[in-house]
Parts: C-alpha cells; structure tokens; sequence
C-alpha cells in the first residue's frame, strides 16, 4: 500500500521514506510520539498531502497519479476526489457541520458527492446511527451531543459514503476519559466486520485487541512493526522501548 512515501514541508523533511502493508479486511495500529509524523501519513494515503517521492495504493488504485506506458500522470482533482471518496476519514476533533443535524451530517457527502437520492441516503443514515448506538440522535444538532457521540455520528458519516479503507487519526484522544469506550466499541464493531483500517491512537488496548498489525513511528520512519502481541511485549527497538515504557 505505502512505498517508499517521502514527504516535506519546505526544508523540513516529515516523511523519511515509509513502507507499509494494510491487507485488506485488516487493521493496523500506528503509535509514535508527537510529531512523528502519524497524521501526515494519513494525510498522505487519501492526498490530502501530495507525497514528495513514493507510492501509495489503496485498493490496487494508485493514488493521484495514473500509470501509463511506464509514465505517471498526475490526475486532476476531480478525480482525485473520486478516488478519496473511497477512503473515510475521523480526525481527533470532531469536524460535524454545525449548522446540520446529525441526519443532514450523514447524508450531505451521499447526496452531494455520490448523487444517491434523499430518501435512500436517509434511510441508510438511520441504519448507521443504528449501528452506532444512537438511533434517537437523528434530529439532534452536534452541540447537543456529548464528545463521543458526536464522534460516532463522524464514523457514521464516513461510512455513509461506503468506504473500502477507514482512517482514524487519534479518534479518541480529546474525549473525557469516560467517553473513550464507546467510540472504541464501534471501531472494534466496525474491525469485526471486516473493514479495513488504519487507527493512529495511543489506546494500546485497543491496539493489542483489534490490532493485526502494530507499526512504531518516530521521526518520519517505521522504526519497528509486527503483531501488536510482539511488539508491546517484545519491542526489538530502544527507541520502542523507550516510548512504550512512557504509554504502558
Ligand atoms: P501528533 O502525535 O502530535 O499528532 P504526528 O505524529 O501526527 O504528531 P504530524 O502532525 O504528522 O505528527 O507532524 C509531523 C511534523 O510535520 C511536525 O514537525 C509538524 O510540525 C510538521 N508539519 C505537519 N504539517 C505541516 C504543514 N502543513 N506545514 C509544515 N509543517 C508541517
Ligand atoms: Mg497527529
């Protein structure tokens, strides 16, 4: 999925040449300090950041680029936004529109992007709330939820668009401590049903549970990866030791 990504901002290089694998229907866990650069590798693999140097593919799609008699070129930004809509995306602060409820949150990207029908958009919409634990929050606008359900309306409203690849960046990390489960339970709900993801976070729990794959980021590289089982337990690297002996 990742080859060799290099991404820079100006002089300051981020991204120092990442390779990673996502199987498809897996879930993998990335954990690393802060600025390691965990959100700019997401930002990478759906193009809201355009790599210095490498590959991505998601889905055997090769993103922003097409491949052609050995030449890549580049593609325009519509498709570029095709090909992101395959991709959901939940960032650490929740990003609902304020002035939509929840329901008119979950079908904007549906009916907008994908041109489904209103009444079809809206019917799956309440099957997702359903599915998230909120089936009476339909009519509710997102200051009137607490942090984590509006976290769960967020999942509901990526995967309104039916994603092949879900995002997490740090989904958790600015909640009440006590709100934290319930998001997790509908990542570990949407892990078991076979959705493929990539959860940056630092609930190694949560990691060691659901986790296939646990990968150690530090300083725009992939220190150490493998089963989450061995590398929290059994981490081959100082620099893993180091920053686990600091989360654990
Ligand atoms: P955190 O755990 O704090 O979220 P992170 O691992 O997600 O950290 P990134 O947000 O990817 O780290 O940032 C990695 C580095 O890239 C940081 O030094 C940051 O300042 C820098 N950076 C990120 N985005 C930009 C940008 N748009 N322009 C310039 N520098 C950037
Ligand atoms: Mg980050």
């Amino acid at each position: 999925m990742a080859e060799n990504v290099h991404k820079s901002f100006g002089r300051l290089e981020v991204l120092k040449g990442i390779d990673l694998q996502v199987k498809r229907g897996e879930v993998m866990c990335v954990v690393g300090p802060s600025g390691s650069g965990k959100s700019t590798f997401l930002r990478c693999v759906n193009h809201l950041e355009k790599l210095t140097a490498g590959r991505l593919w998601v889905n055997g799609e090769l993103m922003g680029y097409r491949q052609k008699r050995g030449r890549l070129y580049e593609l325009r930004d519509t498709e570029i936004a095709a090909q992101r809509s395959d991709i959901g995306m939940v960032f650490q602060r929740f990003n609902l529109f304020p002035h939509l409820t929840v329901l008119g949150n979950i079908i904007e990207a549906p009916v907008q992007v994908k041109k489904v029908p209103r009444a079809e958009a809206t019917e799956r919409a309440r099957e997702l709330l359903e599915r998230v634990g909120l089936p009476d929050k339909a009519d509710a606008y997102p200051e009137q939820l607490s942090g984590g359900q509006q976290q769960r309306v967020a999942i509901a409203r990526a995967l309104a668009m039916e994603p092949s690849l879900m995002l997490f960046d740090e989904p958790t990390s600015a909640l009440d401590p006590e709100l934290v489960g319930e998001v997790l339970d509908v990542m570990r709900d949407l892990a078991r049903g076979g959705m493929t993801m990539v959860v940056v976070t630092h609930e190694m729990g949560f990691a060691r549970e659901v986790g296939d794959s646990l990968v150690f980021m530090d300083d725009g590289v992939v220190v150490e990866s493998g089963t989450p089982a061995d590398v929290l337990t059994n981490p081959q690297h100082e620099r893993t030791q180091a920053f686990l002996s600091k989360v654990l």
